[in-house]
């Protein structure tokens, strides 16, 4: 039997439960800031009372759709500007992504492009970057958590990776209490993308006791709450059980890896503009199936196939979690990828790119292109 070992990356703090939100002010205190550059997505007025609550300076800063990196190196000389010495990334995926990078960015030296993963020179970051405190107002990404931004570059039509131990925001509050304006479309992508988190994870070549663990019960969470959650509201129970999915699902990514499904995801974002957390859900049954299907013919004693199993378990009271995932996906809106407007021509580019990204060094078994394209020709 193999021997257990790994290694946990986790921020410095992690504060979970409604109503903590309102510990940004005490928290920017204690870490002697005096100017924080609060970053934000589409609406910058939902931070106001945030920034009305603080009692050092702040400068708002938004990010008006997924982060590129010009928005990055202009939070950057923003921050730079106006000296702001702490971060607070306040908002959905987007707004946590950028604001980990910008903080990160503006304590180092160089262009961002020097430390970008596939579009980049991928160098290490050199030093810490400003202090950053994340509080996430959607329950999916668990950006909150990781140490990577997932930014696009326009110019290579590519979504990739800022990656560093120096992304992990210093602390983390994690307030149910934020998702409760959430509109119904946003909880059903943002939820199956914790899903997909937790699914991807939990068989991923890197997966071990601690993560599994955070795997089994942020999925538990999901598969009881994220459809009532849709179809019916966010209670404060449903909002506690999300919130804690996509938290333990970010902590999973950041310690165990992903696998096809965000392989996939890189490219699609960065070719068709497209919602992350729907193209992954879009994704997840047939990669599930796939993956259970090659590791059947080309490895059937891995273990990772006994952990298959244990979705059927934890998903689907013991019937196919694929079947029951693809049920969920339908039934929470989700369309396929024909909707973005691909076509089979774009397949074996697709293929392509997403054999390089990096999410797809953590799938369980090496997926042959003729495979990858069937993925994608069943997720239509
Ligand atoms: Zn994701």
């Amino acid at each position: 039997m193999a021997r257990t070992a790994f290694e946990l990356a986790a921020p410095g703090r992690v504060i979970f439960g409604a109503g903590v939100s309102a510990q940004a002010a005490s928290a920017a205190s204690a870490l002697g800031a005096k100017c924080a550059l609060v970053v934000t997505g589409r609406s910058a007025e939902r931070s106001e009372g945030l920034r009305k609550g603080l009692t050092i300076a702040s400068v708002a800063y938004s990010i008006p759709s997924e982060p590129t990196m010009a928005m990055v190196d202009d939070g950057r000389q923003l921050a730079r500007d106006r000296h702001c010495d702490l971060v607070i990334a306040f908002g959905g995926g987007s707004a946590i992504d950028a604001g980990k990078a910008i903080a990160a960015l503006a304590g180092n030296p160089g262009a961002l492009t020097d430390y970008m993963e596939v579009v980049g020179q991928g160098r290490p970051l050199p030093r810490p970057g400003l202090p950053c405190i994340a509080i996430p107002t959607t329950a999916g990404t668990g950006a909150e958590v990781t140490k990577n931004s997932v930014l696009t570059s326009p110019e290579a039509n590519v979504k990739a990776s800022l990656r560093s131990p120096h992304l992990l925001p210093l602390v983390s509050l994690v307030d149910p209490d934020l998702l409760a304006e959430t509109p119904p479309a946003i909880t059903a992508a943002t939820g199956l993308d914790a899903l997909s988190h937790l699914v991807e994870s939990f068989v991923s070549l890197r997966a071990n006791p601690f993560t599994m663990a955070l795997g089994r019960e942020g999925m538990a969470r999901i598969a009881r709450s994220l459809r009532p959650a849709y179809q019916q509201g966010l209670t404060p129970e449903r909002r506690e059980d999300l919130a804690l999915a996509s938290l333990f699902g970010g902590l999973c990514l950041a310690n165990a890896g992903l696998g096809a499904v965000h392989g996939f995801a890189a490219p699609l974002g960065g070719m068709w503009h497209a919602p992350h957390g729907a193209v992954c859900a879009a994704l997840l049954p047939a990669v599930m199936r796939a993956n259970v299907s090659a590791l059947k013919a080309r490895a059937s004693q891995d273990s990772a196939l006994g952990r298959y199993a244990e979705l059927d378990r934890l998903l689907a009271e013991g019937a196919d979690a694929p079947a029951w995932v693809a049920e969920l996906v339908g039934a929470l809106g989700i369309q396929g990828l024909a909707s973005l407007g691909m076509t089979a021509r774009d397949v074996p580019l697709l293929v392509e790119k997403a054999r390089a990204a990096s999410s797809m060094r953590g799938n369980p078994i090496t997926l042959t292109d003729e495979e990858l394209g069937e993925i994608v020709a069943e997720s239509m």
